[in-house]
């Protein structure tokens, strides 16, 4: 063997080292540190709610909503949801059932009816917050639809038939429907009794506790809850933040949604643990909005998925903003494109921005890159593995690949989740000796750099959502009309990917595609309704029976000329 050959391989497997230990500490306490250091420093700003607050009036609002969940009867390890888009509220709530030892449930504002109804039983959610209406997304009308009792029953009463668990609607703004409360009237009902069992809950509480589900349809079909702790998500949002440098001079502009770990653990918790202040543009995403709020309030960081950065710089009115305030921020959360990295770097003057990679099972961040690497590695790689991390890359019988090999990623460490909620053996299937199979393909090189190259699972990111195939078929196959259905991913300029349904009609119907659209309109979210729908009499299969969803892929990218942009 050569001394090349040795050297090539070394193991890929990587362990993150850092002088800085992990956080041993609840979210609750964290945030009184915080509050006790920075007082007066401002920590929400949302002008679009007329939100400026330092983060002594953040925690002051925070304890006030944490007592009122007492008062409503919500007992530490209940579940409680919250369904909304971009909001201070929704920040309050996640912050307060931290401090009271709730478990917050976080509700895609995207979902509809029957998303909703099994988010909320599968995990038994005793109450939820949820927003009124947002553009054409009418919250209240969909959830009483689904329980028409909250327009009879009385508030904290709800016994409802399609969801048996739920007591509490607390509805934000608008004109509270009978069988909810107001927001704004949680705090009041609050006494001495439920501020004094606060207390003692924030001496109490244990930083290894379950604190946080959110849902995610992983390697298989159906959403499953993924069960976080205190421990998991404050470290990951701290550790991210360091990366960045980030202290409480610092601005982070939070474009991404707050339901997913990018907008609450990479934004909020690395707020909260090192004190930023975290801004919100808008409640949806809206690139005039973002790039007008980071020039107004001189943001210092800016968070986006690859397509939002792509809007930002591709609108018309770009160059009218100042953006020179910006230092750093985060593109993640899909294959982040080595010329959009560039621009960001030279037009949006974020000279130390950084890639992560991650998935919500592993809270979610394992990889980033130094806001030092060069910037040849900051835009062709996610960067080195994260403190306290372990990350090793492996073949299809489990074994450890050679550096600069592809294989699965495995991750494992303080982040990887305690499992999904109420599914043993789908955690049992990804969770092998504490180790995390992601689903990924990745190649580290012998620097340790991380490249991650494909997907094992199919599934489909578009403008870096995750879209999963098998929970679509499933919802198709329900069309009277639909034999068999096969959603797969082909590629697409704008979002990376987008949905193609290959469908098979039983014998003799007929359908067009707006037909086949028009059944999942205002049931499933409006992303997951394929943007091609063809229909066919057979699908490529192997001999063995499996269906090749690549063959349809190259069929589909080749008669309709798509291409996807050169990633990192
Ligand atoms: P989620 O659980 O929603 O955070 O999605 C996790 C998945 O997104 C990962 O398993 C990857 O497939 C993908 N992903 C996240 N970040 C990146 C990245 N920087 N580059 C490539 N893929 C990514």
């Amino acid at each position: 063997m050569s001394g090349t050959d040795a050297h090539t391989l070394a193991p890929s497997y990587v362990c993150g080292v850092s002088d800085t230990p992990l956080i041993g500490d609840t979210i609750g306490r964290t945030l009184d540190r915080t509050v006790a250091r920075f007082a007066d420093r401002p920590a929400l700003i949302s002008r679009m709610h007329g939100v400026e607050w330092t983060w002594r009036e953040l925690a002051a609002r925070v304890d006030a909503l944490a007592a009122g969940f007492l008062a409503l009867g919500l007992r530490q390890g209940d579940r409680i949801g919250v369904w909304s888009l971009n909001r201070p509220e929704w920040t309050l709530t996640q912050f307060a059932a931290a401090r009271a030892g709730l478990i917050l449930v976080t509700v895609n504002p995207a979902y509809r009816r029957s998303e909703l109804e099994f988010a909320l039983n599968k995990v038994a959610c005793k109450a939820l917050v949820t927003a009124t209406a947002f553009k054409t997304s009418d919250y209240i009308g969909m959830l009483t639809d689904l329980a028409p009792e909250l327009m009879r029953d009385a508030p904290g009463a709800l016994k409802a038939a399609k969801l048996p668990h739920l007591r509490w609607v607390i509805q934000i703004g608008g004109a509270t429907v009978p069988g909810a409360i107001s927001f704004d009237a949680v705090s009041a009902r609050a006494g001495e009794a439920e501020r004094a069992k606060l207390a003692e809950l924030n001496a109490t509480l244990q930083f290894d506790e379950p604190i946080n589900i959110q849902f995610t349809s992983g390697t298989t079909g159906s959403p499953k809850g993924v069960t976080l702790t205190h421990h998991n998500i404050l470290n990951n949002g701290y550790f991210t933040g360091r990366a960045m440098r980030l202290t409480e001079r610092d601005k982070i502009c939070i474009a991404p949604p707050l339901y997913h770990c990018f907008g609450m653990v990479m934004g909020n918790l690395a707020a909260l643990s090192l004190g930023a202040a975290m801004v919100y543009p808008g409640e949806g995403f809206d690139p005039l909005l973002t790039l007008e709020t980071v020039a107004r309030e001189k943001c210092t960081a800016l968070y986006g998925v690859p397509t939002m950065f792509i809007a930002e710089l591709d609108h018309p009115d770009f160059a009218n903003f100042d953006l020179s305030s910006l230092r750093t921020g985060i593109m993640a959360g899909a294959p982040c494109p080595i010329e959009v990295m560039r621009r960001v770097i030279e037009r949006m003057n974020m000279r130390e921005v950084t890639i992560c990679y991650g998935m919500t099972e592993t809270s979610p961040v394992s990889f980033q890159s130094a806001v030092d690497d060069s910037v040849e590695r900051r835009v062709s790689t996610v960067g080195r593995i994260h403190p306290h991390v372990e990350v090793k890359i492996v073949d299809d019988q489990g074994r450890i690949v050679p550096r600069g090999t592809a294989g699965e990623l495995c991750t494992r460490g303080y982040s990887v989740m305690r499992g999904y909620w109420d599914e043993p053996e789908k955690t049992r299937d990804v969770l092998v000796d504490g180790w995390m199979k992601t689903g990924d393909l990745a190649t580290i090189d012998d620097a340790g750099y991380c490249n991650i190259v494909g997907r094992i699972k199919d599934m489909v990111i578009r403008g870096g959502e995750n879209l999963y195939p098998r929970e679509i078929e499933e919802f198709l196959y329900k069309h009277p009309k639909v034999q068999d259905v096969q959603v797969f991913g082909v590629a697409d300029d704008r979002y990376g990917e987008e949905l193609c349904a290959w469908v098979r009609l039983r014998e003799g119907e007929t359908a067009t595609d707006e037909d086949i659209r028009a059944f999942c309109r205002g049931q499933i979210a409006h992303q997951k309704i394929p943007r091609y729908i063809e229909f066919v009499e057979e699908f490529p299969m192997t001999v063995t029976g499996k269906i090749q969803k690549f063959l349809m892929r190259e069929d589909v990218e080749h008669r309709l000329g798509l291409k996807a942009q050169k990633t990192a």
